[in-house]
């Protein structure tokens, strides 16, 4: 039985994710965000074994508790998907609001790093061990009013590779999941609820869908194990890594 920890499984791409690797067989999901309800809803519907966590991935002490009061039998965790992650905001950074920056390090980079350091030893300790990270094209290609929040996925894309170093040797991998524009939640929360701003984002144009990213996962993890695939960056056919650009029907 393989169990696969997914992190922000109630929305966008986290959800997408349990919804497609619950279908393989002999898996199990242990699915964590603090929506409880969007879990229980999509725990629900998965025809897989699940075990749900309800924490705040900026709380150090909410998240070590959950990990550390996993069932005996839910301790083994072969997949870690660190995917809970958000962007807040589009102002210039003279004028953009310091407690978002804020609120994005300590989810996007202090959340996962506080995770990762408690699930990697007993992955390292079994010889199994597989962490996915979400990062960005926002890590690679600056645009603006990305500085805060490009700079944490950065600090993501480095700390995969960084970490592949440290892992030589093991039989742990990690993959860094770098996506263009998805059609998500994501805008909705960097927008604040403004839904016809976070419309605009995807107006006359194709993005990536969440089950796009939840197949590149699939993909990544199913790979024989002497195959790391270090990093992935995907985009929308209609956004270009310049800028980024998006092109957008008349
Ligand atoms: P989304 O639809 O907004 O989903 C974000 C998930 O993260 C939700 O399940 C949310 O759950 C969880 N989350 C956020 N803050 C949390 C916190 N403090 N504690 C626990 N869980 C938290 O966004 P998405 O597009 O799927 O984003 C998933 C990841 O992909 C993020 O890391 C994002 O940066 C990255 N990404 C997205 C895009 C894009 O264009 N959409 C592009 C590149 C990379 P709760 O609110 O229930 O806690």
């Amino acid at each position: 039985m393989k169990t696969i920890l997914i992190t922000g499984a109630s929305a966008g791409i986290g959800k997408a994710t349990a919804e497609l690797l619950a279908q393989e067989k002999g898996t199990r999901l242990i699915l964590t965000a603090r929506r409880e309800e969007k879990l229980k809803e999509l725990a629900a519907t998965l025809p897989c074994e699940t075990h749900l966590l309800t924490f705040d991935i900026r709380d150090k002490a909410a998240t070590l508790a959950a990990i550390r009061g996993l069932p005996d039998d839910w301790k083994d965790i072969d997949v870690l998907v660190n995917n809970a992650g958000l962007a807040l905001g589009l102002e210039s950074f003279d004028t953009a609001n310091p407690e978002d920056w804020q609120v994005m390090i300590e989810t996007n980079i202090l959340g996962l790093l506080t995770l990762t350091r408690e699930i990697l030893p007993a992955m390292k300790a079994r010889g199994v061990g597989h962490i996915v990270n979400l990062s960005s094209i926002a890590g690679t290609y600056h645009y603006a009013g990305a500085h805060v929040y490009g700079a944490s996925k950065a600090f993501v894309t480095y700390l995969s590779l960084a970490m592949r170093s440290d892992l030589l040797g093991t039989a742990i991998r990690v993959t860094n999941i770098e996506p263009g524009m998805v059609d998500t939640e994501f805008s909705i929360v960097r927008f604040k609820g403004d839904e016809s701003r976070a419309d605009a984002v995807y107006a006359n144009s194709e993005p990536l869908h969440a089950e796009d990213i939840a197949e590149t996962i699939r993909w990544a993890i199913a790979q024989p194990a002497h195959v790391n695939i270090n990093r992935i960056e995907l985009m929308a056919t209609c956004q270009a890594p310049s800028g980024p650009k998006v092109w957008r029907q008349e």
